[in-house]
């Protein structure tokens, strides 16, 4: 029988594993962290940790990872060439993923780097189910385009549909016929699509993607940074898969895919990054950019302690009880919320849980950055930081105007195995609160906009003085408490 979900009652998720390490955090009075903001420009990037009491501006990096992988890193084996870890960290690859050839990087977008210089040229088009930040730019930078075939559902915030991560079959060939087979250097899979809200794919859809790849002759490349997410869902919401293990779900979507990279920052509760194949001449295409940019091909840019922890976290990624922490607390998260009648993206997805900020905030218009406000409002009122994924993280286009973008989401990241749930439920009750008194939050205007990645050094300010009312009103409702 399948061990896949950890419940006790009907729907509070139980943690499978217990603290032995703490960090002790630090939760400043109200009036102190509406300073913290405004010293913040209203940008939760620029707030400084000392201020927040829940970090969950995002999962890079930040899993809690286990004794083991800690106990790993002190047998680390420091040489510059041959070292044993990385050959330990090869086998790893080599069994979880049946992959042959491994090349290191220091990070996912290292990969991204690696793979677009290999294979992008001027006028390329590469297609995928969604794109992520860093990846679109390293393809452009090389003179590509995405082109993202997504299904309609993708972009509906309510939905039932257990895979919006899905590439849309139609399109997907519509584009390789329209672009010509020849401007295709590979089709791009994201597992859990980090900015449609770690939403995933489902291992049926990767085997018709497949087919369309062979019936071209064109590569396909499998970005796994959400990987995790993404087999949780495929044992929990698939049918077909319900009776594997997720080592068969993992070795059956490997064996499907040409080449496969991530981001260690995510899979595997590391940091660092690689890329891994079963050709040949792939590797030997890519091998020398490794050693241009990343470092020795056995260690990419990494410390070997890194890469310990690596090859034990990625066999942690083989135990259900692991990877059903994360998307189980965003469950319950999300539902939470919508039991009060907070606006979430549905159905919840991996890496944190989405709040609507067009719904939450809808009487502040685009133009104010409706998500930028609610996340500024959202430490102010809890200490909790989540980060702006709307109009803010746009860029304007050539004439000066905004991009409007299709969402204007407030990720809430749950680093997996960081929080408890007594920590979520406060974070839940505060978000609550302030969707009761939502009509209390404005908008934001920049004070100081860089031209590019604005969102991540921009400075902002209120547009009136909302922040001091919403502490008037925290203050009559809470008393004296923090
Ligand atoms: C984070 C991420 C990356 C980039 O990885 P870094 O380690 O941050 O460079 C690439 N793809 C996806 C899907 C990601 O979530």
């Amino acid at each position: 029988m399948s061990k896949i979900k950890f419940y006790y009652g009907n729907e509070v998720p139980l943690e499978m594993h217990k603290v032995r390490i703490v960090q002790k955090l630090n939760l400043p009075p109200i009036e102190q962290r509406v300073e913290a903001m405004e010293e913040a420009g209203y940008n939760t990037f620029l707030l400084k940790n000392k201020d927040v009491f829940m970090d969950m501006l995002t999962d890079s990096g930040v899993n809690a990872m286990s004794d083991k992988q800690q106990a790993a890193m002190l047998e680390a084996d420091d040489s510059y060439a041959g070292s044993t870890t990385f050959t330990k960290l090869e086998s790893k690859i080599q069994e979880i993923f049946g992959k042959e050839y491994f090349l290191p990087a220091h990070q996912g977008r290292a990969c991204e780097n690696i793979i677009s210089k290999t294979y992008v040229k001027q006028g390329s088009v590469v297609p995928m189910n969604y794109h992520f930040t860093t990846t679109k730019s390293h393809i452009v930078v090389n003179g590509g385009r995405v082109e993202e075939v997504f299904k309609d559902e993708a972009l509906k915030i309510t939905s039932d549909d257990p895979f919006k991560g899905n590439m849309d079959i139609a399109k997907l060939r519509d584009v390789i016929e329209t672009n010509g087979v020849e401007n295709i250097p590979f089709v791009r899979m994201e597992a859990g699509t980090n900015l449609i809200g770690g939403q995933p794919h489902s291992l049926q859809n990767l085997h018709e993607v497949r087919k369309v790849c062979d019936e071209y002759g064109i590569l396909l490349v499998l970005d796994a940074s959400l990987l995790a997410d993404n087999l949780h869902f495929i044992k929990t919401r698939e049918e077909t898969y319900q009776n594997k293990s997720i080592r068969e779900i993992t070795r059956e979507i490997a064996d499907l895919c040409d080449i496969i990279y991530f981001s260690a920052r995510k899979l595997g509760c590391a940091r660092g990054g690689g890329i891994c194949t079963n050709s040949k001449d792939v590797y030997m295409k890519m091998r020398e950019y490794v050693t241009l940019y990343e470092g020795f091909l056995t260690y990419g840019g990494m410390s070997v302690r890194e890469m310990e922890a690596m090859a034990v976290g990625l066999e942690e990624t083989m135990d259900e009880e692991m990877i059903n922490q994360g998307p189980q607390f965003i469950e319950y998260m999300s539902n939470e919320l919508m039991k009060k009648g907070v606006p979430v993206v549905t159905p919840a997805g991996g890496l944190g849980c989405h709040i609507n900020a067009m719904e939450f905030v809808d009487h502040i218009p685009q133009s104010e950055y409706p998500a930028g406000a609610l996340a500024a409002a959202i430490y102010i009122i809890s200490g909790a930081r989540g980060m702006e994924r709307g109009t803010m993280s746009e860029q304007r286009d050539e004439n000066g105007n905004e991009t409007l973008s299709h969402m204007e989401l407030v990720r809430m990241a749950l680093p997996r195995r960081v929080y408890t749930l007594s920590q979520i439920n406060y974070v839940v009750d505060r978000i609550a609160w302030l969707y009761e008194n939502r009509k209390l939050i404005g908008g934001l205007k920049f004070v100081e906009e860089p031209s590019v990645l604005r969102f991540f050094f921009g400075k902002l300010t209120t547009t009136s003085q909302w922040q001091q009312e919403l502490v008037a009103k925290f203050r009559e409702d809470f008393g004296d408490s923090l």
